[in-house]
């Protein structure tokens, strides 16, 4: 049997591996590759495989670089089943619609560019009707559920612990008389992250696909985080002030409407106005409100104690219309308003951060890792004079930094999860990482006798 690294290989974004076993292929996730605008494009139009060889497809969790290529290899061919977890399958439907219709707002953008110059239109890489398209395609599968994938080969989603519905996938394969196990661990979550049950660790595992973005490094412990959200929000509502979070829609979102609803039953902020300001955290917000049957024992007791949804005040309102995006602008008492993009580069965010940012009463919360040359990094580095819509305008609000929220799995986190199948572990492939982080882990991995370990490249083939 052969493993083929066709995406998130040395890198983090456009998750993608093939199986070929018994004749057959499985490809694992079907994700965005995110980069230069034209290098993505190619590479998320063509697909390094034939698309008519492929049995069966199984998607790890919702997230974008995870899922975000399935329109695409539906539009170029593919009918087979996509299996997933039944959360994953239903957010998958929100992620990429919204996915569509950023491919196609993307497009008009460009095309207008190069109308200009003289240059013959592109088309979107898919639209929101490709996208609509991939749903038919879904296998909802329950955790633990054994499904037969192709000939020889069993399949199980196990709890991941990163986002709502997500899962690490099990394959129990048989070939030739031989047995073996491999464990593609997808994004690796934390205990105790609100709502999501704990990330299940690999068991009698021969072969592991793991992820290594935090392989470098160990985050803050998420109820300290909490804790200095808590005094942020004290603090801006003393001055009378807005507090204003760039929060990605699926899973940061949830957590953070999660704690500002328990900081309020323990009475540790007044019971102000939060508005979670998004179309798309909305529509993630509304599939995980309607599952509480998959939530973790701390958010079930929370609603046994307080009657009430984790993720549903009083005080606490949801913002599809535009006119009532707006509408925020005119009032002037203290409130949280979290909205997207997370890294504040689109989206409503920017008319609150336009309309907010010269008043220091006034707090802007970044709660996630920013990338270079985003609003949202240079916000988040303090500097005094942003553009935002073209304008610059002078930062008088207060800055607030805060680590420890992440969804990954820090440095010892990982090490754990190797080793949790230290018996019968004959290789470990690091996936998703950065090479700084994966060849730290790696070294981690090596001095506790776990391994062999290997970085595969991008397109490069293992016989197993
Ligand atoms: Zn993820």
């Amino acid at each position: 049997m052969k493993i083929t690294f066709d995406g998130a290989a040395q890198t983090v974004t456009g998750s993608q591996h093939l199986i070929s076993v018994n004749g057959s292929k499985i490809l694992l996730d079907c994700g965005l590759y995110q980069g230069r605008r034209k290098e993505a494009y190619t590479r998320n139009r063509n697909f390094p495989f034939d698309i008519n060889e492929i049995n069966a497809v199984l998607v790890s969790h919702a997230h974008i670089d995870h899922i975000g290529n399935l329109p695409n290899l539906v539009k170029q061919g593919y009918r087979g089943p996509i299996y997933a977890t039944h959360i994953t399958t239903l957010l998958a439907d929100v992620m990429l619609r919204d996915a569509g219709h950023i491919q196609e707002a993307d497009v008009h953008f460009v095309n207008k560019i190069r109308q200009r110059h003289g240059e013959f239109p592109i088309e979107p890489l898919y639209t929101i009707q490709d996208a609509t398209a991939v749903m038919p395609f879904f296998r909802k599968q329950e955790f633990g559920q054994s499904i037969e994938v192709a000939p020889g080969v069993r399949a199980q989603f196990v709890p991941a612990g990163h986002i709502f519905g997500s899962a690490a996938i099990v394959l129990d394969i048989e070939e030739r008389g031989r047995k073996l196990r491999l464990w593609f661990s997808g994004d690796i979550g934390r205990p105790n992250l609100p709502i999501v049950p704990d990330p299940v660790l690999p068991s009698e595992t021969d072969y592991l696909i793991m992820e290594s973005t935090y392989g470098h490094k160990e985050h803050r412990d998420p109820d300290l985080a909490a804790k200095e959200l808590c005094e942020v929000v004290k603090r801006t509502v003393e001055r009378n002030g807005k507090v204003i979070i760039p929060s990605f829609s699926l899973g940061r979102t949830q957590d953070l409407v999660y704690y500002l609803h328990e900081m309020m039953e323990r009475g540790d902020i007044p019971r102000i106005p939060v508005f979670v300001d998004s179309p798309l955290a909305v529509n993630v917000t509304d599939v995980v409100r309607a599952h509480p049957e998959y939530f973790d024992e701390e958010a079930k007791a929370f609603m046994a104690n307080t009657h009430s949804s984790p993720l549903q005040f009083p005080s606490l309102h949801y913002i599809r219309s535009v006119e009532e995006s707006k509408a925020l602008n005119e009032r002037k008492d203290p409130m949280v308003i979290l909205s997207a993009s997370g890294m504040a580069e689109t989206g409503r965010i920017l008319h609150h951060l336009k309309n907010n940012i010269e008043d220091e009463r006034n707090t802007i919360v970044i709660v996630s890792w920013q990338a270079p040359y985003t609003l949202g990094r240079r916000l988040a580095e303090r500097e005094r004079h942003v553009k935002i819509f073209g304008e610059v305008y002078t930062r008088r609000a207060e800055v607030a930094t805060i680590g420890g929220f992440s969804a990954h799995a820090g440095r010892k986190m990982l090490l754990e999860y190797a080793a949790a199948s230290r018996k019968t572990l004959k290789t470990i492939f690091l996936v998703h990482g950065e090479r700084r982080s994966a060849e730290a882990l790696q070294d981690g991995l090596r001095e506790e006798h776990l391994g062999p370990v290997f970085y595969p490249g991008l397109y490069s083939t293992v016989e197993i």
